[in-house]
């Protein structure tokens, strides 16, 4: 009982605390969409420096904007065009979003108002090509660059201050290509792709743009969502995916480009990917080799010889070669003397109780002092002995044999333990 009593008391605190911060998020929003309390609203603005990730957008691209879970940024393509892209910003200023618009030069030609319209409202405002050919994957450069330049060059045109206009490009049809791409980056110029469309081009339902963008943003849960402000299915959808945006706790960010006053919101790399890699996800390719190492241009100072320990600074560092690695050692080094395996006699229980078993150490000893007793008689014996308690092969035994026979008249004894010269 007490248990269930603190489990209900747990749950209705958190419900309250839920409620609270509901209640404050909500009341924040509403703060700021005067008119309009129960607004989807702007919950942050996000700044991006174009130069520092060139191209975006999962559809297309590795990397799309740093978002959190259940954050979605709108974009609307191919206005101005007055009959709908004044509906979609009616929409949009009742549920005070701020969204980014890709204009088209030739609407913004024909509308300037509706351009200046977006300003005023403080949406972003991007450009999508001078006449929206489906064909800037395979034209020429220069006729690609003249469409980029045409699409700047009136939307800017058509604002009071054509500092406002974003270095935001979004290729029409997405058709892309490296040269296109490289000439936007090399201008820095942000490319945009997208993270999933709506299909609202296509001739699909209004419920049927709604579902699909639905469907798409929570398989994703997060994203760039990518409409059309000149269709009328989209106009027709759009009130029906903010509210449901809303119910399923999805917020609206904003993005802005850097300026000189307004600097990048500070991002770590890994948060440019739609889903970052964990420590529990397994990764199936190897990551790529990082490129930062190759680009700086500051060289570390070589190293001195003291540095490397030499004892003697003046003589050359002799490093091992193949060729004398494989020389023949035995041609280039002195054979060891004999005396070098010759031990004085009275220490040889010292050295074999190290390396032979107890039993065979005990009996070597016992030969060891036999000599004194025995008058020398045993020397050949104990060496047989010794490589035998051993486990010598039959020609360490012949050697053995050889070299007690050589040394038994003098008052030395043949280190057996020692069966290999170094
Ligand atoms: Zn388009």
């Amino acid at each position: 009982m007490i248990g269930s009593s603190v489990v209900f008391r747990t749950r209705s605190w958190t419900v309250l605390l839920l409620g609270l911060l509901t209640t404050a998020s909500t009341a924040a929003f509403a703060a700021e969409c005067p008119g309009h309390p129960d607004a989807l609203g702007t919950s942050r603005t996000l700044v991006v420096d174009p130069r520092e990730h060139p191209r975006i957008g999962t559809m297309q691209y590795r990397e799309t904007l740093p978002l959190k879970d259940h954050e979605v940024v709108l974009t609307f393509d191919d206005g101005p065009l007055p009959k709908y892209s004044n509906q979609v910003l009616q929409i949009l200023a009742a549920e005070c979003i701020k969204a980014t618009f890709f204009e088209i030069g030739e609407q913004a030609k024909a509308n300037p108002e509706g351009v200046r319209k977006l300003v005023a409202a403080g949406h972003t405002v991007g450009t999508h090509s001078m006449t929206h050919p489906l064909t800037m994957d395979r034209m020429p450069l220069d006729k690609a660059e003249a469409q980029i330049n045409g699409g700047i060059e009136w939307a800017s045109a058509a604002m009071t201050d054509p500092s406002k206009l974003a270095p935001f490009f979004r290729i029409p049809g997405l058709m892309r290509a490296d040269g296109v791409e490289n000439l936007l980056i090399s201008r820095g110029i942000q490319v945009w792709s997208a993270d999933f469309p709506a299909d609202d081009w296509r001739h699909i339902s209004p419920d049927r743009v709604y579902q699909l963008a639905i469907q798409r943003l929570e398989a994703k849960g997060k994203g760039i969502l990518l409409l059309h402000d000149i269709q009328p299915r989209t106009v027709a959808a759009l009130p029906k995916i903010i509210r449901d945006l809303k119910a399923r706790g999805y917020r609206i960010v904003h993005v802005v480009p850097a300026t000189a006053d307004q600097p990048a919101t500070p991002t770590t790399p890994v948060e440019w990917l739609l889903h970052p890699p964990t420590e529990t996800s397994p990764i199936a390719r190897w990551p790529a080799v990082p490129n930062f190492v190759f680009t700086q241009t500051a060289t570390l100072p070589a190293p001195s010889l003291a540095d490397l320990n030499t004892q003697t600074a003046h003589q050359p560092l002799m490093l091992p070669s193949k060729t004398m690695a494989q020389a023949d050692i035995a041609s280039t080094l002195a054979a060891p003397g004999r005396d070098l395996f010759a031990i004085p006699e009275g220490s040889v229980e010292v050295l074999l109780s190290t390396t032979l078993s107890r039993r065979a150490a005990t009996r070597l000893a016992m030969a060891a002092e036999a000599p004194r007793a025995g008058k020398g008689k045993v020397g050949k014996t104990q060496a047989q002995r010794t490589v035998r308690a051993g486990h010598g092969a039959p020609k360490h035994a012949a050697q053995a044999r050889t070299r007690a026979k050589s040394t038994a008249s003098r008052p030395t004894r043949v280190a057996t333990s020692v069966k290999k010269p170094a």
